[in-house]
């Protein structure tokens, strides 16, 4: 059913939401014209579902590219559908197109379907051209002296660092005009589950955050500019502009690691001042560097998100108390550094890197519940959720994982909350009913005396409750339970994934 002459190419769009550095687009734009396609693809089994703030970015950030593409009479066609093979195959003979390009993706989940569309379409004598743009290094090229994975994040840094550089971002495509590509099959059903989706969340995200390309580029600038030179000292601050914010778009692709990794180092080496420290520089890129680590792990060992690194972990079998997980969810702990974090995540859908640590630490640990279950609510309330990112930090947090935290280091939510957040600014800021109190209990009311709770207007246990756990007795607690763990600490062999790729 071929209503256009002209023989185009389809770019299957996935987490790479954005025109700048994105090979698939900018190789199929110097082909001739293109179409592009985003298939919704959330009841496939052996796929987590989209969390609940991630489909109010990706239905945002899809809009934004619509937009972006219109330019050119590019149409995007949004599809929902488990079978991705037929959905794009319907596609390529209703618009006459002869070759389908994509970047990879390495979750093993769209790994493994990818390999297997590529292998059938390329039967049906489609040519398909897969490029790398995810990741700075590919999973695969990473190894031990074996060839298998590397657990510990020091060895795989050393080996990228010891790689040539990665490659520089591709320009914005050059595009042909597209008249003969006029969107034919459109879903405004698809936009429409994907807005109310959006739209029933009950999260303030719209306040906080912009998504899309420009947003993405905007802040990489601002944080050259402004933030990456004190990066070294305070990135762990309780402040959200020391670090770039940019987990989001580059869990959706609105930008590039490529453009980030060369324009930080851009930046540090150009004359013009703020020279950059290069603690800074070095730091950032080992930020970078744990995202590049996190997805090499999860490509090879797919459990990741669901059962514990170390198998002596899984044998614990801790219950959950429902009150204690609720308390925690809704930020109602009694410890105001722990609060205050998991309040600024249902209501602006992200935290810092080191109130994430604080929060899972005291969920594991003081609470003594699986870090599944925090696992699972970070995936719901995050913006940035990432299947590797957030797996592999719960594990971290847990000791369970590699490269984790020792199962002896508890977080103690006092003196974290003092250490970075030294003049509460953090906590009065989402807990403004612990704004009267001075610094000195800020981050333990509980000590206050009734007078100075009385002038602040707290009532413990009333306008602020009182601590669930008393921090000495739970830790102790977890070092007694956490502490059966050090008998056995078995790692276990990596994923079969058959389809790795031999570079
Ligand atoms: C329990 C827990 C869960 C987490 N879940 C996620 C998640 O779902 N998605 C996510 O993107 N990050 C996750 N992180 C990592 C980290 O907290 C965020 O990447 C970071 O806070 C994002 O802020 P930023 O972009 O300003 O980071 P920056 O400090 O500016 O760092 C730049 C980039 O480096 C990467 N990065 C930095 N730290 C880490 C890290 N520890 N692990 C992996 N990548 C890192 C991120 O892509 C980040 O955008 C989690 C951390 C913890 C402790």
């Amino acid at each position: 059913m071929s209503s256009s002459k002209i023989p185009c190419t389809l770019v299957w769009l996935r987490q790479d939401l954005r025109l700048i550095d994105n090979p698939a687009l900018f190789h199929a734009a110097k082909r001739g014209q293109l179409i592009t396609v985003y298939i919704f693809d959330e009841d496939c089994s052996g796929k987590r579902r989209t969390g609940q703030a991630c489909l109010w970015w990706l239905y945002h950030s899809l809009k934004s590219l619509r937009n972006q593409l219109s330019q050119w009479n590019i149409p995007l066609i949004v599809k929902s559908g488990k079978d991705a093979f037929t959905i794009l195959k319907e596609l390529l003979d209703s618009y006459n197109a002869d070759a389908i390009y994509w970047n990879r993706c390495y979750e093993p989940f769209e790994y493994n379907r990818d390999c297997s569309i590529e292998e059938k379409l390329k039967m049906e004598n489609v040519t398909v051209e897969t490029y790398q743009d995810r990741v700075l290094f590919e999973p695969w090229t990473i190894k031990t002296a074996k060839g298998g994975p590397v657990q510990i994040y020091v060895h795989f840094w050393n080996q990228c660092l010891s790689l040539p550089q990665p490659r520089k971002p591709y320009d914005k495509p050059k595009f042909k005009n597209q008249t003969g590509c006029q969107s034919k099959c459109d879903e405004p059903a698809v936009w429409q589950r994907l807005a109310k989706l959006s739209q029933d969340m009950p999260m303030k995200l719209q306040d906080f955050w912009h998504p899309g390309e420009e947003q993405a580029i905007s802040k990489l600038k601002s944080f050259i500019k402004n933030s990456l030179n004190a990066y070294a000292e305070k990135s762990q601050c309780l402040r959200l502009n020391t670090t770039s914010n940019l987990s989001p778009y580059l869990h959706f692709g609105e930008i590039s690691p490529f453009t980030v990794w060369h324009s930080v180092r851009h930046a540090s080496s150009s004359a013009e001042p703020p020279a950059v420290k290069s603690e800074s520089l070095k730091q950032y890129l080992r930020s970078l560097g744990w995202r590049e680590y996190t997805c090499h792990l999860l490509f090879h060992y797919p459990d990741l998100p669901q059962k514990c690194f170390r198998s002596s972990f899984e044998q614990l079998k801790l219950q959950v108390d429902p009150v204690k997980l609720q308390s925690w969810q809704q930020g109602n702990t009694g410890y105001p550094v722990v609060d205050a974090g998991m309040r600024q995540l249902s209501v602006a859908g992200i935290m810092p890197n080191r109130l994430r640590m604080i929060v899972a630490s005291f969920l594991i640990k003081h609470l003594l519940v699986p870090w599944q279950k925090g696992e699972e609510w970070f995936w719901s309330k995050l913006i940035d959720a990432d299947l590797a990112q957030n797996a592999f930090n719960w594990q971290w947090a847990a000791g369970s994982g590699p490269n984790a935290c020792p199962y002896f280091r508890v977080f103690n939510p006092i003196t974290q909350g003092e250490k970075f957040d030294a003049d509460g600014y953090y906590v009065r800021k989402w807990i403004p009913e612990l704004a009267a109190l001075p610094n000195a209990y800020i981050h333990k009311p509980w000590e206050a005396p009734s007078t100075v709770l009385k002038k602040a207007n707290i009532v413990l246990g009333k306008t602020y409750p009182r601590p669930i756990v008393q921090h000495k007795a739970a830790r102790e607690l977890a070092l007694a339970t956490f502490g059966q763990t050090k008998r056995k600490q078995e790692p276990p062999t990596s994923n079969s994934n058959k389809r790795v790729k031999e570079e």
